[in-house]
């Protein structure tokens, strides 16, 4: 067996974290260093699927309900507009290989990525 993620750790309470909501399958953590005045990511349970391609081939109702939760958050801790950021590989920024999505709100500029 693999040493559990960050995520993981956080979870069980090894290590400390914001937890902010949780369902059977994901829950919410506060980014420890947040890129956008509400910087939340939402994080299945599962350590199985390491970015959002893997999680879209092995379970689309897990990333249809990460989407879900995402909004939620959004409305509970912002107005409800939000980016949704998977960073998908170490050339695209991502460091933590258990997947998870990134949501960006809170008075964000209007400037879209792109
Ligand atoms: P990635 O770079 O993989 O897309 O995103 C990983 C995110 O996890 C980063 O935004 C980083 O700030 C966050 N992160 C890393 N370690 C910790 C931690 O110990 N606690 C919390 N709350 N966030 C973390």
């Amino acid at each position: 067996m693999s040493e559990p993620t960050i995520f993981t750790r956080i979870r069980t309470g090894e290590i400390p974290g914001e937890i902010l909501a949780e369902t059977d399958r994901v829950f919410v953590l506060r980014d420890i260093a947040p890129q956008a005045p509400v910087h939340l990511l939402v994080i299945p349970k599962t350590e199985q699927y390491r970015d959002v391609v893997e999680l879209a081939a092995g379970d689309p109702t897990l990333l249809a309900e990460i989407v879900e939760v995402a909004g939620k958050v959004a409305r509970e801790h912002a107005d409800g507009d939000f980016r949704l950021v998977f960073n998908t590989g170490p050339h695209a920024g991502q460091t933590v290989f258990h997947v998870h999505a990134h949501v960006l709100a809170g008075g964000l500029d209007e400037k879209s990525v792109g």
